[in-house]
């Protein structure tokens, strides 16, 4: 069976009292998730055409970056692959350039051209069988080519034919990011924007207190293991137990290895905080694959990014500067 935790991966701490004019918080399923847009007493007027929006504007990327969507651009592309190039707006180019960049500072654990290996695990059916055969994982691990995704002004090709872009482990964070712009844009000043454990926050919930982020135990979503106050800042988790199934006694989740096209193991959650839920989103999927220790090197590599992983142990380890966060609380397991 396919669970899927309608709970998010970061449950948030009440951190305001609802005022008169209310504070909200409106919820829509997009990129297969709940997302919640959480808003704080006070708003201005016109905020509700805002939220709409934002709820729009993320709807319109998933129309774009799908691949469940046959007439989406990226299943456009995907069809066209090994074919001519494909004009693609510069928002999609934008993802895909992170994402090759990811890939690239990961050494692979990151990978955008693994479409073809996702494909074959269907974690999108009700009852997904038996993993794929490991003929079939490699044919389709072969086809796996970020140095074949080509980009020339305004244009995308995918180098062979069966090639298949994924954006699965970057566009939600993309779209969180995107929501808050729009959110900002109308005028909204405080807000929370929470994609299923991809975050993002503007402002503050009440004055004088920040938005408080949980981050979710791994196998106890009622219990939080950590906790921080967030101040213009996205947060990104990947873990385990937000989709999969269990055949024949065995977890299969949705974090694949690009080596052997497996599900990653040794993590149960990888967890980021950064400046922007796209980069958060995308980190939080190669650390996962990459592990305890050379997870936590690639973090401690990068400015301003700061990380928390649990291993299949259920053992805790923090970058240097995530007990740094303002606020931070350590829960345990
Ligand atoms: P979630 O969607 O739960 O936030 P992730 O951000 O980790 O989780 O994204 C997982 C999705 O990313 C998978 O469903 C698949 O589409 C894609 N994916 C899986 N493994 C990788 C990988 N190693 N590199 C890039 N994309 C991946
Ligand atoms: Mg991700």
């Amino acid at each position: 069976m396919t669970a899927r935790s309608l709970l998010a991966a970061l449950l948030l701490l009440s951190a305001c009292q609802p005022g008169p004019g209310g504070e909200e918080r409106r919820t829509r399923f997009i990129m297969g998730t709940l997302v919640e847009i959480h808003l704080p007493a006070g708003q201005p007027r016109g905020h509700d055409d805002a939220v709409n929006l934002a709820f729009g504007e993320m709807a319109r990327l998933e129309e774009m970056m799908s691949p469940h969507r046959p007439d989406s651009l990226l299943s456009l592309i995907n069809q066209n692959a090994g074919g001519p190039f494909t004009p693609a707006p510069a928002e999609f180019i934008e993802v895909v350039r992170r994402g090759l960049g990811w890939g690239k500072l990961t050494k692979g654990t990151f990978r955008l051209s693994l479409g073809p290996v996702v494909a074959l695990w269907h974690f999108e059916d009700p009852e997904p069988g038996p993993p794929p055969a490991g003929k079939t994982l490699t044919r389709a691990l072969d086809l796996v080519d970020d140095a074949a995704i080509e980009i020339r002004d305004g244009q995308i090709r995918l180098g062979k034919a069966g090639m298949k872009l994924d954006l699965g482990a970057i566009g939600k964070g993309y779209a969180v990011d995107r929501a808050l712009a729009v959110l900002a844009g109308a005028g909204v000043k405080n807000a929370l924007v929470n994609a299923g454990g991809d975050l993002a926050v503007l402002g503050r919930p009440a004055a004088g207190k920040a938005w408080r982020v949980g981050l979710q135990h791994p196998r106890k979503p009622e219990s939080l293991i950590a906790a921080f106050d967030a101040e213009d800042i996205a947060v990104a988790t990947s873990g385990d137990y937000q989709r999969y199934y269990i055949h024949g006694g065995v977890r299969y989740h949705h974090i694949l290895d690009p080596v052997t096209g497996m599900p990653s193991m040794g993590l149960t959650s990888a967890t980021i905080v950064t400046a922007n839920t796209a980069d958060a989103d995308a980190l939080a999927t190669a650390v996962f694959v990459l592990g305890r220790k050379k997870g936590l090197e690639l973090i401690e590599s990068l400015e301003n990014v700061e990380g928390m992983v649990v291993d299949a142990s259920g053992a805790v380890a923090f970058s240097t500067g995530f007990r740094r966060l303002p606020g931070f609380e350590f829960m345990g397991l």
